[in-house]
Parts: structure tokens; C-alpha cells; sequence
């Protein structure tokens, strides 16, 4: 297993990565990345043991409903990269389990590089979402044949891939870059049914990272959004070479879409459960600012919090049922409930917005027009802010100040913004979700009840 301090030196391999416009040769010296970079290691230091052949037990597969429950808290309160590695590894083992025995090779090449990876104590990501070009058209339409990632040359020990991924979370801060195919592919589209894994250092890999985090070097003006936020990132493939062993599907169109489907519905629990918990803050959020400014007994405040509370109860119910009903698989290991999961990641994306809506009614427009932290901090304007922020002896205005920078940061500035694009789009968009839902719900069961109903069944 690796130390933090050695996984913090093993993203010193020359991997091209940029931020702001800068080649980032050296995470550590990029404050911002380095936050992240920091907060990854930590959990590597959590669960470090020296003993020979010793892994990283939250990479391990769950055996029992309970044991998913217990370590998917678990994986919730470590770094998002730890938590999307383990997804990977997993959504990579439930893949090779579902392919054919026509297809063993792959199965075997898959189960040699999980495990490896487990022992080398690897970080990956997901590079599933392509550039796509024009939406309409299918990769083999597509004018520019790199809109959607695809083998451009075969060797002799392995292939060449060309392409682009978007919004690939914590790309520049992991060791493999898992890619493959963002959708269904056409039978004439084998070059574009490509899954394999991609070292970050690999020559023609040019990785560029995307923050919201602010520059403002002010963690009270930015209580939310300052802490270690993984980048997400552009990943630009140009002419990567690929070794045979690291590929895991080159060709097979049937099962292009055979590893998105598995490792997303991994992705949403984990978006699921992220979002039951940010949904709880909005509400804890809404209670304080409510009490400090006064209004917590007013009516329509108290109607607006409830239903705050009713949409974060069943978001939390909906990712708790899809641990609770999870499914056990052939080798045994246990994988959350499809309809479950996808539902729930739904309810909670499509109504984001309603719970801001209700959270900046209640709070005032103090919550974009509070003056910041460091002007706080003046002598000539302290006491002014003090008086005007405070409702009374109980609620100071330092109190209150922090409490509208809080609700600020988290939804209506440049993070608030990031959020509310991420729960609707991270995972997959709606419709994503819709597709999935109402593959696994039984129709059958309701179509019945709307037979007898109507009087049409016995
Ligand atoms: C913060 C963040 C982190 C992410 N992390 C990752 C990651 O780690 N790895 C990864 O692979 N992806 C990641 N994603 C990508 C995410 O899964 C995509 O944003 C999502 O799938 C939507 O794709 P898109 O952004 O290209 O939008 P588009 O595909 O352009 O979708 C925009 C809208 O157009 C609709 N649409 C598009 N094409 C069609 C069509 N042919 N027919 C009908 N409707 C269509 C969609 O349903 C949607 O409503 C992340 C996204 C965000 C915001």
C-alpha cells in the first residue's frame, strides 16, 4: 500500500497537466490543486498498513447487505477520487462477470489489472463522457471522426487511441484513466467500441483541470467551497498508445455499453447519497438563517422548511432502499438496486432547485449582498456590521454574516452555480435516469392493477 507522502510523489511522473493557462509541473506548488492533492493522501495515511499484500479494505466488495451500508458510509466520508476508484474497480469486476465466455480474454485481462491495482494502491477515474460533437449525429456520422474517443491505429503489442473526455473528475490527480464507451455503438462503430485503461502519464495525454474553488485566499468569505474540491477535467487522448494487456474491449460493439451501465449506477449511489446529505445541509441552513433573522415561526417559512424536509426524507430513502434491496451477483458480492438508485438520484436532482428556491426566499438578499469577511475584520466597519448583521441579543451579526456567506458560497456563487449544474448532469443527465428507471420498474405489476381497476382482468 502507498503512504499519502507516497502517493503524493508518485504524481511527480511528468504527466502534462494544466490549470489556469499553466503547465502544472509539480501539484504541490499549485495551492489549489494541492488542497485536493492533500486531502487524497490523507485517507491514504487512514487506511495505510505495512503488512506485505495488504489493500485498501474500502476497495474491497461488499458480501451482505449490511456490509454495502456500512461501508458505503464509510466511502462517503472519504476523498470523492478514493470513492470513484473503488466504483471503477468494482463496476470493472461486475463487467467482466456479465461478458461472455466468447469474450475470456478480456475477462481475464480485466481481473489481472483489478487486482494489481488494488496492490499498487492505484487511483482511477472514469473517462466515459466523449466531446460528442453534434448530438444528433452517431460517432460514425460525426464530421470529425475524434468527437467521440476510438482506435486510430493497431500495433503489434497494442492500440492507439485519439479522442477527447470531458468533465472527468480528478483526472490530473489519479494514476489510471479508465475509459470507455459513453454509448451504444452501431455495428459499423467497432473502432469507437474501445474500453481500456490509460496511465495519466502516458505520452499524448494532456489532462486540463477545471475548478470552481475561488482564488480569494479567505476561508470565512468561502466556508463551502474552499475545501479540497477534486477538479474535474478535460482529457485529451492524442495518439495514446495502449498495451494489449490494458485493453479490455476493442471492437465488440454489443457490449459497448456493458461498462458505462454498471460503473454508473455506482456513480449515482454515491451522487444519491453526496446529494441526501447536501439536501440536509440546505435544510439545517434554512432553520438557522430562519431562527436569526426572526422568521422561524412565521407560517409560510415553517410550510417552505417542511417541504424542504419531506424532499430530503425521501431522497435519503430512496439511496437507503437501493442498499437495502441490493442484489447479490454470481460471485457473490452484493451491487446496489438499479430502479432505486436511479429513481432517487432523480427525485433529488429535479428537485435541487426547488430547495434553493425555498432556502433564498427564506434567507433575504442578504445572501448575495452581505459585505465580506475581511470587511469584518476593519476597524471603521466592524462595529457598523456587527450592529446591523445582529436581530437581537441572541444573534450576533458576526453569527449571521458567516451564516449568509455559508448559504452564499454553497448556492449562489461561483461554487453554488457548479453544484447545480453537477446534481443535474453528474452520473448522467434526467433523461439518463428516466431511461434506466423505467427499465427496471415493473410495468407489469402496474398495468395489472390498472386492468382490474378498470374491471378489464379477473
Ligand atoms: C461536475 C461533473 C463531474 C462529472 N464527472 C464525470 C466523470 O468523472 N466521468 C465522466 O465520464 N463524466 C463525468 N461527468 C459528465 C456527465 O456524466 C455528463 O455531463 C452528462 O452525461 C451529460 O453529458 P454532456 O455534459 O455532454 O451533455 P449533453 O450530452 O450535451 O446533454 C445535454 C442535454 O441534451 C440531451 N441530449 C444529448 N444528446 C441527446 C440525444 N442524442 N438525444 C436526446 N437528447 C440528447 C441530454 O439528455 C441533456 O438533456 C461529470 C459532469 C459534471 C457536471
Amino acid at each position: 500500500m502507498k503512504t499519502g507522502q507516497q502517493y503524493l510523489d508518485s504524481l511527480r511522473d511528468g504527466r502534462f497537466s494544466f490549470f489556469d493557462g499553466r503547465r502544472v509541473d509539480d501539484v504541490m506548488a499549485e495551492p489549489i490543486i494541492e488542497r485536493s492533492a492533500r486531502e487524497i493522501a490523507a485517507t491514504y495515511d487512514r487506511y495505510y498498513s505495512p503488512e506485505p499484500g495488504a489493500v485498501n479494505p474500502l476497495m474491497l466488495p461488499s458480501k451482505s447487505v449490511e456490509e454495502l451500508r456500512q461501508s458505503t458510509d464509510e466511502r462517503n466520508r472519504a476523498d470523492l477520487l478514493t470513492s470513484i476508484t473503488f466504483q471503477t474497480l468494482q463496476g470493472l469486476k461486475t463487467t467482466s462477470t456479465r461478458m461472455p465466455p466468447a469474450l475470456q480474454e478480456y475477462r481475464e485481462r480485466i481481473d489481472a489489472f483489478t487486482s494489481l491495482a488494488l496492490i499498487d494502491d492505484l487511483r482511477m477515474t472514469e473517462c466515459i463522457t466523449d466531446a460528442k460533437g453534434n448530438r444528433s449525429q452517431h460517432p460514425a456520422q460525426q464530421q470529425d471522426p475524434d468527437s467521440y474517443v476510438h482506435v486510430a491505429d493497431r500495433q503489434q503489442s497494442g492500440i492507439v487511441i485519439t479522442g477527447a473526455k470531458l468533465h472527468i473528475t480528478g483526472a490530473s490527480l489519479c494514476h489510471t484513466l479508465m475509459v470507455m464507451p459513453t454509448k451504444a455503438m452501431k455495428p459499423n462503430e467497432g473502432e469507437y467500441a474501445v474500453a481500456c485503461a490509460v496511465d495519466a502519464n502516458a505520452p499524448g495525454v494532456h489532462i486540463v483541470n477545471v475548478t470552481p474553488v475561488p482564488r480569494v485566499d479567505d476561508d470565512r468569505h468561502f466556508p463551502v467551497s474552499r475545501r479540497g474540491r477534486i477538479p474535474t477535467c478535460l482529457v485529451v487522448f492524442d495518439n495514446v498508445f495502449v498495451p494489449y494487456e490494458r485493453v479490455f474491449l476493442d471492437g465488440q460493439t454489443e457490449y459497448a455499453t456493458v461498462f458505462a451501465h454498471t460503473l454508473g449506477l455506482w456513480t449515482r449511489l454515491g451522487s444519491t447519497l453526496g446529494m441526501a446529505e447536501e439536501i440536509d445541509l440546505l435544510v439545517g441552513l434554512a432553520q438557522l438563517i430562519a431562527e436569526a433573522n426572526g422568521t422561524a415561526r412565521v407560517p409560510h417559512i415553517k410550510e417552505k422548511i417542511a417541504e424542504m424536509i419531506i424532499t430530503a426524507t425521501l431522497v435519503r430513502a430512496g439511496a437507503e432502499a437501493a442498499v437495502l434491496h441490493a442484489e447479490v451477483l454470481s460471485d457473490g458480492s452484493v451491487i446496489p438496486n438499479e430502479l432505486y438508485t436511479n429513481a432517487a438520484k432523480y427525485h433529488g436532482a429535479a428537485n435541487y432547485n426547488l430547495m434553493l428556491r425555498h432556502l433564498h426566499d427564506i434567507a433575504g438578499g442578504s445572501v448575495i449582498t452581505s459585505p465580506s469577511m475581511a470587511d469584518f475584520d476593519n476597524a471603521e466597519l466592524h462595529d457598523y456590521l456587527e450592529k446591523y448583521w445582529s436581530t437581537g441579543s441572541e444573534v450576533g451579526g458576526e453569527y449571521r454574516l458567516r451564516l449568509f456567506h455559508a448559504i452564499r458560497d454553497l448556492t449562489a456563487d461561483t461554487y453554488g452555480g457548479w453544484q447545480m449544474v453537477t446534481h443535474l448532469h453528474g452520473g448522467g443527465g434526467l433523461f439518463a435516469q428516466q431511461l434506466v428507471s423505467t427499465k427496471h420498474y415493473d410495468m407489469g405489476h402496474a398495468r395489472e392493477l390498472a386492468l382490474r381497476s378498470a374491471g378489464l382482468m379477473e
